[in-house]
């Protein structure tokens, strides 16, 4: 971070260089391991699954992709070209020639996977945060990115890969999951050329984002009625900007007979409140522990407060995991916010 906690820098060339490198070496019978987050979303997956492909163009035979939790994509990623070369964590190389991480910040965010990262031969990670911690051998982060799979773009091309329809679709996953379908600050220029681009290998965006986005079992629906029905607004909170929470427990998933990736969803109806510039959706993972999700529409930096309560994201999306009873958790949300002495932009 630079003054004013604005992201700086980005890949140099030597970084670009010994990333290339490191798949260059590769020999015909290495074993490279792909990574993403734990509890994917279609940036993780999407790049992930996208840069596999391409790695797999470029003859790399063993290949294997995995994310830390319970094995299995999402169901709005199970079509995604690649999936078959998921694997579960338990499954995975225990010691691969090359392991690369996608999207995530920090070791932390790879699970029971972290320790991959100490027997692997070389590690590369791929991102877009600006809090990342830099934990592989080889760095790409450019936290100016607006996916994760923009960096996968980048360095596919330096490897020479021929983008395809198959590739593309990942990556246009990601790209579109990170800028909430080109509607955030992130969407430059840039990320509409690399839109064309993948546009252009033949891949339908109308699928894609029905796929994606827009479909959800209809005891989901019945559930967000019910979770949407009780979410508080606290217009005083955040220095007056005002805050907005929801909750989801595992008690509701099961009443509405619902997996827990249907809730990834819910932030979206939240943050269109009006009246409240912080967002946030608390969703049950465990007994007393729970996935926070924060969102900002600008007066508040998120990412500030998830990191401050152990998490991490970006300025306007950023999250963490809460322990205890829920209304601790809310408590502690927010205490994080900015108090009315806070200097707001
Ligand atoms: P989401 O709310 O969609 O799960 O996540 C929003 C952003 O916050 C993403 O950039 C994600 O990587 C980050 N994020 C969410 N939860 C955590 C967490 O527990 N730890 C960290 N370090 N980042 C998180
Ligand atoms: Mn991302």
């Amino acid at each position: 971070m630079g003054r004013d906690g604005e992201p700086v820098g980005g890949p140099t060339d030597a970084d670009w260089a010994a990333a290339v490198e490191a798949v260059r070496v590769l020999r015909a019978d290495a074993r490279v391991l792909l990574v993403c987050h734990v509890n994917p979303d279609g940036d993780a997956l999407g790049s992930m699954l996208g840069f596999a492909l391409g790695l797999r163009r470029l003859g790399v035979r063993h290949l294997q992709a995995t994310f830390p939790g319970p094995a299995g994509a999402p169901e709005p990623f199970r079509w995604l070209p690649g999936v078959e070369l998921l694997v579960p964590q338990d499954d995975a190389y225990p010691a691969p020639d090359l392991m690369i991480c996608f999207d995530a910040a920090s070791e932390s965010r790879l699970g029971d996977l972290a320790g991959r990262l100490a027997t692997a031969g070389t590690s590369l990670v791929l991102d877009h945060h600006a809090s990342n911690t830099g934990f592989g051998r080889v760095n790409l982060v450019d936290p100016h990115a607006a996916a994760t799979s923009v960096v996968a773009l980048g360095l596919l091309d330096r490897l020479g890969v021929t983008l395809d329809a198959p590739m593309a679709t990942g990556l246009y996953v990601a790209l579109t999951t990170d800028t909430g379908s080109f509607r955030f600050e992130a969407t430059t220029p840039a990320v509409h050329e690399m839109a064309a681009r993948l546009l252009a290998t033949g891949i339908r965006p109308g699928d894609i984002s029905r796929r994606v986005f827009d479909t959800r079992p209809f005891g989901a629906v019945r559930l967000f009625g019910e979770v949407l029905g009780r979410a508080t607004l606290e217009p005083e909170a955040a220095a007056g900007h005002g805050l907005v929470w929801a909750y989801a427990t595992r008690d509701d998933l099961a009443r509405h007979g619902q997996p827990a990736y249907v809730l990834e969803a819910l932030i979206d109806p939240v943050r269109c409140t009006a009246e409240a510039d912080v967002s946030c959706v608390v969703k049950q993972s465990g007994e007393a522990e729970w996935a926070v999700s924060l969102r900002s529409k600008g007066a508040v930096d998120v990412s500030r407060v998830a990191v401050g309560l152990g998490g991490g994201g970006h300025r306007f999306a950023a999250g963490f995991t809460g322990h205890g009873p829920l209304d601790e958790v809310i408590a502690t949300i927010r205490a994080a916010l900015p108090p009315p002495s806070y200097p707001h932009p």
